[in-house]
């Protein structure tokens, strides 16, 4: 699970809508990421914490004998709050996509520094300072985003300054005697240029290779490489960067992939789409949405509809309660959806996809999958995790995710997820 800060107030009243005293003292000590939420089962065997956060995000710090500290902590377990007893790794990495724009890494990814800050916050797997083989960029020209396209002999050379950078990243791990565990990024463009830089990872002596710049690629196109490095890994471990691909896990396992990175399922639960919940049939449901009434958008809309802010409010109440209602069983489906919907109209969107929504919130609240998962956050949140509104329930709809995709039977899941790709195409075409 890639780091970015993910975390929930574990004491937010979810009736009064407010944080805990404790988090608004200090939120940081006091909110819990989704593997302290999961006290009896993990949500995920490692952390991805990529060291382009410490750029701008979270400042790291020094002490006189120049230990590094993330938040006063000098260990990146502690910062992450993994317990002593817990098997869940850190793996760090540069996080390339924050410098794909610029020709060189700057000067904090040099191999010295990045495999510095590995070993001083004791991660337990480092990997190899990269620069993505990308096809295109997004970037800023005079003030207007554009895609800028890289050519092949760029991707080229940026391919060779990486497997660089791999040979003197072991040989400095070797010499230091760093106890983290290197990985070796392998960047390229094509089967035949994974292949090449695969090899020599192996040559510079790495039993733990990472492909760099898949996101870019198709799942026939991820095939095709993999189906290509196979017959040379020989039982070493291989990480595929950012690419979670659910129908074809059984497939990349087959061919030697050890381990993945992606935030996907987490960040489904708040994305707009139909899959905001996974429930443990591998069946996903749609959140229903109760925004804020005092978010933004919404009010402007409400504006444009010349309805005053006190109404505003009272359809959000109203919405919110007849979900409550509706749970304890004094509001039947109907008349909660008709509340629902009367407030969820004022999201701007089509008629057409207000019909599709209301199906949508219908199949949710008919099924209830909230009551059938055995995940310590719907036992405690109940139809909390399945509404669409604010850090606390979205958040915790991400983490239930995850942890269901994890705890569930892969081999059912997989064929689910042809079928709710389908619908999803289906979807699309109309
Ligand atoms: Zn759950």
């Amino acid at each position: 699970m890639p780091d970015w800060g993910d975390r929930v107030d574990p004491d937010f009243n979810f009736l009064k809508d407010s944080y805990s005293a404790e988090h608004d003292i200090n939120p940081y000590e006091h909110d819990q990421y989704s593997h302290g939420i999961y006290k009896n089962s993990q949500p995920y065997d490692g952390i991805l914490l990529s060291l382009s956060n410490f750029e701008k995000k979270i400042r790291l710090t020094n002490d006189d004998h120049g230990q590094l500290f993330i938040k006063n902590k000098p260990n990146v377990k502690d910062y992450l709050k993994i317990p002593k007893s817990s098997s869940i790794a850190v793996m760090g990495d540069c996080g390339a996509y924050s410098y794909v724009a610029q020709p060189e890494p700057p000067e904090f990814y040099s191999v010295e520094h990045v495999a510095e800050i590995y070993s001083k916050l004791k991660f337990d797997l480092g990997v190899s300072p990269d620069h993505i083989a990308i096809k295109y960029f997004l970037t800023k020209e005079n003030n207007k985003k554009i895609y800028k396209k890289v050519s092949l002999k760029e991707r080229e050379r940026r391919r060779i300054l990486t497997l660089i950078n791999s040979g003197e990243f072991i040989n400095l791990v070797h010499e230091k005697r760093y106890k983290f565990r290197p990985i070796g990024v392998a960047q390229g463009y094509n089967p035949l240029s994974y292949e090449k830089s695969v090899k020599t990872l192996l040559s510079q002596g790495y039993d733990y290779i990472a492909l760099g710049a898949l996101v870019q690629y198709n799942d026939k196109e991820i095939l095709k490489i993999l189906k290509r490095i196979q017959p040379f890994l020989n039982g070493i471990d291989l990480h595929l960067f950012g690419v979670l691909r659910p129908n074809n896990i059984a497939q990349f396992q087959k061919l030697g992939v050890t381990s993945f990175d992606s935030t996907s399922y987490l960040r489904k639960a708040w994305l707009r789409s139909g899959q905001n919940y996974l429930a443990s049939n591998g069946k996903w449901y749609s959140a229903i949405r109760v925004p804020y009434s005092n978010n933004k958008k919404l009010i402007a809309t409400a504006e444009d509809h010349n309805i005053p802010l006190e109404q505003l409010k009272t359809l959000e109440i109203n919405a919110y309660n007849s979900l409550m209602k509706y749970v304890n069983g004094t509001l039947n489906l109907n008349d909660t959806l008709t509340n629902v919907m009367a407030y969820d109209r004022l999201l701007i969107r089509s008629s057409k996809g207000e019909e599709k929504l209301e199906a949508r919130y219908r199949n949710t609240l008919l099924d209830k999958p909230w009551e059938k998962c055995s995940c310590e956050i719907c036992q405690e949140n109940g139809i909390d995790v399945l509404i669409f509104r604010g850090t606390n329930r979205n958040k915790r709809r991400g983490f239930h995710n995850i942890w269901t995709f994890r705890n569930s039977n892969l081999e059912f899941f997989k064929t689910k997820a042809d079928e709710d790709n389908e619908v999803l195409n289906a979807e699309i075409k109309t």
